[in-house]
């Protein structure tokens, strides 16, 4: 691994930092929880593609710039530096898009990719059920082939911004006798179809955030299913592991907020008598800078053939508890402040850490819960024997 920047890395970062500065919109956007909040972050993901910025990665073809994956982590870097508007369609740009081009057939890559990538059509993901969380092999939803068309029944739940989307990419038992992981297969299914409710859930914030997906007898195309019928679960698991692995949540993101904290930290140094939330301060800095430089180094083993596999794992966990621990030292410094409502007059920029505080307990459920990848380090890394 070469820790020192190319002449045309450093050429591709200032190209970054000059389309941003000229192209992030003036005034923050509103939640992108809320429907007025949706619709801007859209709008700001078709601004994306029109510069060809949506996904530096993606091939010319679909409207991406071909970057390899050092590239990709400078543009990270300097999307979080420049406070850029959080990525709506992540669902379908950093799931379904790595799948589709993986498992599509040439007419599913051509109708579903370019659309998801110019911010046209916004995707959720319908895996949860009530009963298959955790255990996702437990899907009960069905799919069942009449001619060309399936027909859906059951339910799905947790899907994130499902009210708002246009579509969700779902995995469906296609084979009723099957059990298991085996007899599943992955479709993709329009939100406004006939048979399909959409019901939200609010959030910690009171914002509706999640939906649940209810489908009775819903009509798709054959041609909506992604690879062969009773594939579904080896694709949903090349789908988790783009989740869990380095595109989800890339370092910068948990650097910004790193840096953040000093910042808080210092403006309050004065009035913290506790030394345990210094301490916390530096250990959050030298994580998030541990973390980039572990991605840095898997970025170019990667880019050398190797593979990520079980380790993405140690990254969610990694990644996941650091955020909620910079999350709770900065409620620590705040203080009394934090329990104030954000919109109060002394609030200040409470608000802003109580949103992150609350989305950061999320970050060991979503993407498969920690306690599920420290099974999966202790199996596959460790050589653990199975309970
Ligand atoms: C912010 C957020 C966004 C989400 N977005 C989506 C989405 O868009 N689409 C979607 O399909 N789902 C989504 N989910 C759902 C998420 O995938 C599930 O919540 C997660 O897989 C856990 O499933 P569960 O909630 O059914 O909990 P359960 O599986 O019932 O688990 C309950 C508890 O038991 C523990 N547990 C379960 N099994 C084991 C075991 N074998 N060993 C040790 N501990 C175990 C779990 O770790 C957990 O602590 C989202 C969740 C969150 C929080």
């Amino acid at each position: 691994m070469d820790l020192i920047y190319t002449p045309e890395q450093n050429a591709f970062r200032k190209e970054v930092r000059a389309w941003l500065a000229a192209n992030i919109p003036a005034k923050p956007l509103a939640s992108f929880d809320t429907q007025e909040g949706f619709e801007q972050h859209r709008a700001w993901e078709k601004t994306l593609a029109k510069g060809n910025w949506g996904m530096v990665t993606w091939p010319k073809e679909y409207g991406g710039r071909g970057c390899n994956l050092i590239e990709w982590l400078i543009f990270e870097e300097e999307y979080y530096r420049a406070s850029a508007p959080l990525r709506v369609n992540q669902n379908g740009i950093f799931l379904l898009g790595p799948t589709l081009m993986e498992y599509g057939t040439p007419a599913q890559k051509e109708r579903f990719i370019t659309k998801m990538a110019s911010g046209e059509e916004m995707w959720a993901q319908g895996w949860s059920e009530p009963g298959a969380g955790s255990d996702l092999a437990a899907i009960r939803s069905k799919a069942i082939r009449q001619g060309d068309e399936y027909v859906l029944n059951g339910q799905k739940v947790w899907s994130t911004r499902a009210v708002f989307a246009d579509w969700v990419f779902c995995i469906f038992r296609t084979d009723p006798a099957s059990e298991r992981h085996h007899g599943l297969s992955f479709i993709f299914v329009p939100l406004n179809a006939p048979g399909v409710t959409v019901r939200p859930i609010p959030q910690l914030d009171g914002l509706p955030g999640f939906a649940e997906i209810f489908f009775d007898d819903v009509r798709v195309p054959v041609e909506n299913r992604l690879g062969d019928e009773g594939q579904g679960w080896n694709i949903a698991m090349s789908t988790a592991g783009f989740e869990r692995g380095l595109m989800l949540r890339s370092p910068a993101r948990f650097q910004e907020t790193a840096k953040r904290l000093v910042k808080l930290y210092r403006e309050h140094s004065n009035d913290i008598l506790d030394l345990s939330i210094e301490d916390a301060v530096v250990k959050c800095y030298m994580d998030a800078e541990a973390y980039a430089l572990s991605t840095y180094q898997t970025a170019s083993r990667l880019m050398k053939g190797g593979k990520i596999g079980s380790e993405s794992s140690v990254n969610k966990i990694f990644w996941s508890e650091l955020d909620q621990l910079m999350h709770e030292t900065a409620m620590n410094i705040l203080g009394w402040r934090a329990e104030l409502w954000p919109q109060s007059p002394a609030a200040g920029d409470v608000g802003h850490w109580l949103d992150g505080f609350l989305f950061a307990q999320s970050g060991p459920i979503y993407a498969g819960t920690n306690e599920i990848q420290r099974n999966i380090i202790a199996e596959r890394l460790l050589g653990m024997p199975r309970k």
